[in-house]
């Protein structure tokens, strides 16, 4: 299985940067992991946008489902999905209509942000989309997915991609607090792709979110076999926060930048 990191930006984007999302492919199969504003562009370097298999979205917050917008619009209006030959497309029976797996409550949400410009429909018609529960198990090719729910400031899910050809497992953390679900859930996997968005705990209210040191306590505790930071700004000090994670890890510790690929 093999993971590159389209975008890493916590809810503003880094400069030239993405917000959440992830390809993860193994042979013929792709599945893209959360699709934050400024993914769908990073997505198009990397895979041809009409042979993603499925889109599976950790959770409702704008910086992991925006670009499922230019996404959707993509697969409308582009010239190879429509039925007539048009200039050097020759049409489709068959234009491609990717699974999109994501929370409850999804659909609505989709409606009444596209429906602020009278589009309701244009998410649910691009795509085949699919409301998950939580225990649901998802197959997408040879990968199975499974989710657990994390504390955050709305349902979110956890969500762990293994290869059922030996190919490895893939965990990632979504956006979460401080949080023993994520520990037990992410036990023993080969990588734990986890946020590490604050420099210091919120003063305030609900915790949502965890420091690098948090991350990296996380993964220790998950005896995960690579830790890599994610969800983290430009605008933090890189040095600083791998060197947090990594003393509360125990061992070395990547943060994801734009373009890495992992193989797990
Ligand atoms: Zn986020
Ligand atoms: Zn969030």
């Amino acid at each position: 299985m093999r993971i590159t990191v389209l975008g890493k930006s916590p809810s503003w984007q880094d400069a030239n940067g993405a917000c959440s999302g992830y390809l993860i492919e193994e042979d013929d199969v792709c599945l893209l992991l959360d699709c934050g504003n400024g993914v769908f562009s990073k997505l198009r370097r990397y895979r041809d946008y009409v042979a993603v298999d499925a889109v599976v979205i950790s959770h409702l917050h704008a910086d992991h489902f925006l670009d499922l917008i230019p996404f959707a619009y993509a697969l409308t209006y582009a010239p190879r999905q429509q039925p007539v030959p048009v200039a050097r497309w020759p049409g489709t029976d068959a234009p491609a209509r990717p699974k999109l797996y994501a929370p409850s409550g999804a659909r609505d949400t989709f409606r009444r942000v596209v429906g602020a410009w009278g589009n309701e429909d244009l998410i649910e018609k691009a795509f085949d989309l699919c409301e998950y529960g939580v225990d649901d198990v998802l197959e997408v090719g040879d990968l199975r997915i499974r989710f657990h729910e994390v504390p955050h400031f709305l349902p979110t899910c956890a969500v762990d991609v293994t290869s059922l050809n030996g190919g490895g497992r893939f965990t990632y953390g979504a956006d979460s607090a401080p949080t023993e679900e994520l520990v037990r859930f992410a036990d023993g996997t080969d990588l734990l792709m986890v946020e590490a968005t604050l420099p210091r705990p919120e003063r305030e209210g609900p915790r949502g979110h965890l420091t690098p040191a948090e991350a990296g306590d996380h993964g220790c505790r998950a005896r995960v076999g690579r830790l890599v930071i994610t969800h983290i700004s430009d605008e933090l000090d890189q040095l600083w926060a791998r060197s947090q994670a990594e003393g509360a890890f125990g061992g070395p510790v990547s943060i994801a930048q734009e373009g890495a690929v992992y193989q797990v």
